[in-house]
């Protein structure tokens, strides 16, 4: 009978891999062997893909060759980074025992390893794989069963800064709310991310989101994880949390601990939001105001990158921040302007500031990498360079009267933790190595035991130097040198016709002893060398574990300091902040905009800040400013502004722009206009442009009615409504008449501030109806039948579209754009019905054209006449037209 061949059992190795891997489904899985971790079987295949490196195989598993590949351990951080950029986890498995550990236990015995960290978008921690400018956040959403309010909460947590966020929110908001922190990592328990009703909103936040074990957010036992983590006996301190918030706090931490495994980043206590304490922006509105990156995904173009004149990563990350999550308080904001109005006035203090501010590390991220073990000499430094810095700054500072904001910076600033700060400029040497195994971090005269070691070390190697000398003059060999290697330590070297000398002559003899013999030379050592290097080697690792136990107990200090530390560094973040939007209104003349309690909306002469700047840039024609008042009058509320235009004429960019004023105004900006003043807006909508929701396969029409109705079913007197061009995507007259129906109730119920853009002229009559609705129009002057666009805003309604003409710059072919100009006429002389016949009747225009032309070679003046030629159907034209005609096509001529 026919046997099988037995498939040999996995190698021991083997057998650890699969063991392990198997508790990390989900991650790439690094397995550490020597110098590379190495990744098998799929991983290997995938990661080989994502980063480019070869695939190779290594020995059978069930018969089949095992997929291989590797990184070298000391290039690991570039790879993780192209893999976490690519969404994939990573789990790190090293060797938790000394190799010679495990020969001990048995000759095929395996070295034990483990996996020590996962790495997640959302956990990372490492220099290189953040971006300075940015937050990293992990978010987690919490859930409570019932019915009502505060049934969710959303914690999000940096930890390569420590900030730690928690708020309420619900199922209305909750895409919102994610959206404006935008994780990393969006991590949420099993049966949530299996909950059909949440399922759109996970699907727009893609593979960022996860799930995980319900345990972790348990609320019964969150109140006890937290305490571990803080290390305290009560969250008394901490403040009020609901059991959502519990929750999502609890699982932030559970996610960190299985993540981090043996560390625990320092984190700072949860600090609520409270809902409403910021200007809500729905999703649809962040992504088409482009605030930190345009629709199509980049950062140039963006607002954040128009306004951003930061220096520090803090500073940056800061401005971010406040971008994102404008404020409703109006004392909140006019503190922020205060501290902008202050630099403005006082140029002699912002400009040795910002130059302060250069010196400013990144200081929360290197107390992190510190905090996880992760740290090295260079993060030291760069907490005394900030320190430098934040004296420095303290100085220009002075006594100087400061506003409330920038006096509570000087404030922080001076309690910086004063020891600490002395003891890091003892200890640490002006160059700095990246690691701190390879020593030499530690200032002279710090330790006077560490000095006696480098010098032992120091001065033995001299006496080598000198021994050298001895030699050569004992044996005449005039190439003798004295060399150092791993493998030998010290030995003396010569060449091999002079190893003669060595052995037989009477000095030598007995002295040198013999080594080792390579080609060409002979290698030997006596007992005064092996007991100077026996000497070096032990002041060298004396010296190195002096050094080691000094970057220990700075980086005790450093933890212990944390929150000092912090604070000094979110101080310095609010000064650059405050620094950069002062010269941001100073380069690009913005004014102080008035924000209280009421419900005004006044722009003078406003202008929009991206689009300002790129005309400036391409040195184009100036922007033109405009003015925009939509505030209420008398006991009414806000009013609603109709704007009719052609396009080009610069409806979206007016639209836009004022949106783009009242984020920048709430969030403690200048902005670009003559005279702001606003009404603390709560809620910004806008229905702009086509959305990127095509490729979810829901039609432009149906994205603008779900759009529409969010903002209709949401917008309170409070709000700003941005809309344009609403009913487009559909026939004329149901676009017309939903259009319609949406400004009667904006206007009736949502009582908001409004602007509203379309092309259908036939609603401009509805001024006569709602009083607080006014018409403007987007001026253009007619020339040669050309137009030409004013860009400016003006009372009253637009005449025409111009669209004919608009086609005919965009280079329509002139045949088509004189055929439409044609139908224009007819469609707007004739009645309502028998028109689309006659227009039907013409249709063989074109298409005899082609048929009928033989493909010949006719140039570019030719075929123009020529079009036109056949473009003209002298049965239906009036004299006039006739004549107009004929004159067209003489200028063609
Ligand atoms: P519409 O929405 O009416 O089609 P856009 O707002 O897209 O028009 O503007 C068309 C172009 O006109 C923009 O690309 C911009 O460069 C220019 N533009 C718009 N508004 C102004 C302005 N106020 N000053 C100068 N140029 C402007």
């Amino acid at each position: 009978s026919y046997e099988a061949e037995p498939l040999a059992r996995p190698t021991p190795m083997m057998e650890q891999y699969i063991e392990i891997k198997a508790t990390n489904p989900d991650s790439l899985l690094f397995y550490r062997m020597g110098d590379f971790y190495e990744l098998f079987f799929d991983d290997a295949v995938e990661a080989s893909r994502a980063l480019g490196i070869t695939l190779t195989k290594r020995g059978k598993h069930l018969g089949n060759d095992i997929p291989m590949c590797g990184v070298p351990v000391h290039a690991a951080d570039d790879y993780l980074q192209k893999l976490i950029a690519r969404g994939f986890r990573v789990a790190v498995c090293e060797q938790i025992e000394d190799p010679s550990e495990a020969r001990k236990r048995g000759a095929k015995s395996v070295v034990k390893r483990d996996v020590v960290r996962l790495v997640t978008p959302g956990t990372i921690t490492e220099e290189k794989l953040l971006d300075p400018s940015e937050a990293n956040y992990l978010m987690t959403l919490g859930r409570v069963k019932g019915t009502g309010q505060g049934q969710f909460a959303l914690a999000w947590i940096d930890i390569s800064t420590g900030t730690f966020r928690v708020s309420e929110t619900d199922t209305s908001r909750l895409l919102a709310d994610i959206l404006r922190v935008e994780p990393r990592e969006l991590i949420v328990a099993d049966p949530v991310f299996h909950d059909p009703e949440l399922r759109p909103v996970f699907d727009v936040i893609g593979r960022s989101v996860s799930s995980q074990p319900p345990s972790l957010f348990d609320s019964a036992t969150a109140e006890t994880r937290i305490q571990r983590y803080f290390d305290v006996s009560t969250l008394d301190g901490f403040g009020q949390f609901t059991r959502a918030e519990l929750s999502a706090i609890s699982g932030a931490i559970a996610y960190i601990e299985k993540t981090q495994i043996a560390e625990r980043p320092p984190l700072m206590r949860p600090e609520r939001e409270s809902e409403g304490g910021s200007l809500f922006i729905d999703p649809a509105t962040r992504a088409n105001l482009e605030l930190l990156r345009t629709l199509s995904g980049s950062r140039e173009g963006s607002l954040l990158k128009a306004i951003d004149r930061t220096i520090t990563g803090g500073g940056a990350r800061l401005l971010a921040e406040r971008l994102t999550s404008p404020l409703t308080d109006p004392i909140g904001i006019a503190e922020r302007l205060d501290s902008v109005s202050f630099f403005l006035a006082r140029q002699s203090l912002a400009d040795p500031m910002r130059e302060a501010l250069k010196g400013v590390p990144d200081m929360p991220r290197a107390l992190s990498r510190l905090a996880v073990g992760r740290g090295g000499p260079r993060d030291l430094g760069a907490l005394a360079r900030g320190f430098e810095a934040a004296a420095e700054i303290s100085q220009v500072l002075g006594n100087e009267a400061l506003p409330p904001e920038l006096a509570k910076v000087r404030d922080q600033l001076g309690q910086l933790p004063s020891d600490f700060m002395m003891h890091l400029d003892q200890a640490l040497d002006d160059e700095l190595p990246l690691l701190k195994r390879d020593g030499g971090f530690v200032r002279a005269q710090y330790s006077a035991e560490l000095d006696e070691m480098r010098a032992l070390r120091d001065h033995s190697r001299r006496i080598i130097a000198g021994l050298q000398a001895d030699y050569m003059e004992m044996t005449g060999v005039k190439s003798l040198k004295i060399k150092h290697n791993n493998v030998l330590g010290y030995f003396i070297e010569v060449t091999a016709n002079n190893a003669s000398v060595m052995t037989d002559t009477a000095e030598a003899k007995g002295k040198f002893i013999h080594r080792q013999t390579i080609a060409n030379a002979m290698r030997f050592t006596t007992t005064e060398l092996a007991e100077l290097e026996t000497k070096i080697a032990n002041a060298a690792d004396r010296a190195l574990s002096i050094e080691l136990g000094v970057f220990d107990t700075l980086t005790n200090e450093t933890v212990s300091n944390a929150d000092a530390i912090r604070a000094g560094a979110a101080a310095l973040a609010a000064l650059d902040v405050s620094v950069s939007l002062a010269a941001l209104a100073e380069e690009q003349g913005y004014c102080r905009p008035l924000v209280d309690d009421g419900l005004a909306f006044e722009i003078v002469a406003g202008r929009h800040p991206v689009v300002e700047q790129s005309l400036r840039r391409q040195a184009a024609n100036p922007f033109v400013a405009n003015d925009c008042n939509l505030s209420p009058e008398g006991p009414s509320k806000g009013a609603i502004w109709l704007l009719t235009g052609p396009n080009m004429g610069g409806k979206s960019t007016f639209l836009r722009q004022n949106a783009l004023i009242a984020i920048l105004a709430q969030m403690g900006s200048f902005v670009p206009a003559g005279s702001a003043h606003i009404g603390i807006v709560d809620r910004l909508f806008s229905r702009v442009g086509a959305s990127d929701d095509l490729a979810r396969g829901r039609s432009t029409f149906m994205v603008e009615m779900v759009e529409t109705a969010a903002i209709l079913n949401q917008a309170t007197d409070r709000s700003l409504v941005i809309l344009d061009e609403i009913g487009r995507g559909t026939a004329t007259f149901d676009g017309l008449s939903i259009a319609w129906a949406a400004v009667e109730y904006l206007h009736e119920k949502n009582q908001c501030r409004a602007i509203f853009a379309t092309h259908f002229h036939e609603m401009t009559a509805l001024s006569e109806k709602l009083p607080r609705l006014s018409n403007v129009t987007m001026r253009v002057k007619e020339w040669d039948g050309d137009v030409v666009f004013l860009h400016e805003v003006a009372k009253g309604a637009a005449d025409r579209s111009y669209g004919v003409q608009v086609a005919r710059l965009a280079g329509l072919p002139e045949a088509v754009v004189n055929r439409a100009r044609d139908v224009l006429h007819q469609l707007e002389a004739g009645e309502t019905s028998g028109k689309a016949d006659k227009l039907i009747d013409d249709l063989p225009l074109f298409s005899v054209e082609v048929r009928r032309q033989p493909p010949k070679l006719v140039q570019g003046r030719d075929s123009a006449l020529l079009a036109a030629l056949s473009s003209v159907n002298p049965d239906e034209m009036t004299p006039r037209e006739a004549l107009d005609a004929l004159y067209r096509l003489k200028g063609l001529a």
